[in-house]
């Protein structure tokens, strides 16, 4: 099988050619997590295949850099499940999970929120964030949704964009719970989904339309 047709087969942003005609591996990961095994496995490859190392990213993954053509298919065998499981990746903080600032467990609920998002076919990217508390680690007033922990409940922001027009996201509602919180994203989503033009990001629809059409959308009159 011709390479291009092998990496089809992949699951979503498991391989990226890169322009040197080398490949990068994606290890499957959620939340910047790495089990031991897996951990284990890609520094096996690294060392057996002699490649450069591993590079931590922005969006909580890790790469393997400078896989070549030939390789390639041994490189993702060996290093374990590659790509994503979930079409919308969504970011956390430690949250609960180890951070003595938290008030909210952001781990736990981006992971039920990349379940919640699977079936959103969307005009374009979504990133998302979950913070668990005002410190906002995970920098989810610039995410296109995003989700800060307080005491009372979660904060709910939507709109939000750190690429090369930064815009902080309109909040949409505060002390929600986990399950009103889900529905505003969702009804927010679908108006997003109905009205956006093609591949326009959250950001920009959210500046063409504005928060109150959107909370309309959401809330009723
Ligand atoms: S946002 Fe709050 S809970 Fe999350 S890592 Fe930062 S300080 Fe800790």
């Amino acid at each position: 099988m011709e390479i291009k047709e092998y990496i089809k087969e992949l699951p979503m942003r498991a391989v990226k050619p890169r322009g040197d005609g080398s490949f990068t591996v994606v290890p499957q990961m959620s939340q910047g997590q790495v089990a031991a095994r897996q951990l284990a496995a890609i520094q096996s490859v690294v060392e057996e295949y002699g490649l450069p190392g591993i590079r931590v990213t922005a969006g909580q993954r890790v790469m393997i850099d400078g896989v070549s053509a030939d390789i390639l298919r041994e490189v993702v065998e060996k290093v374990g499940p590659v790509g994503d499981v979930f079409r919308h990746k969504v970011q956390s903080c430690l949250g609960t999970t180890g951070c003595r600032l938290a008030m909210q467990d952001s781990m736990g609920l981006a992971a039920r929120m990349e379940e919640f998002l699977k079936d959103y076919s969307l005009p374009t990217k979504l990133k998302s964030s979950v913070s668990g508390c005002s410190m906002c680690c995970a920098e989810s007033l610039i995410r296109d949704i995003g989700l800060i922990g307080r005491k009372t409940g979660w904060t709910v922001s939507f709109g939000g964009n750190g690429g090369k027009r930064v815009r902080q996201g309109d909040v949409l509602a505060q002390d929600v719970t986990e399950i009103e919180a889900f529905e505003i994203i969702g009804k927010a989503l679908d108006f997003y989904a109905e009205n956006a033009k093609v591949k326009e990001r959250t950001a920009r629809f959210a500046e063409r339309v504005g928060v109150d059409a959107i909370k309309k959308a959401i809330f009723g009159e």
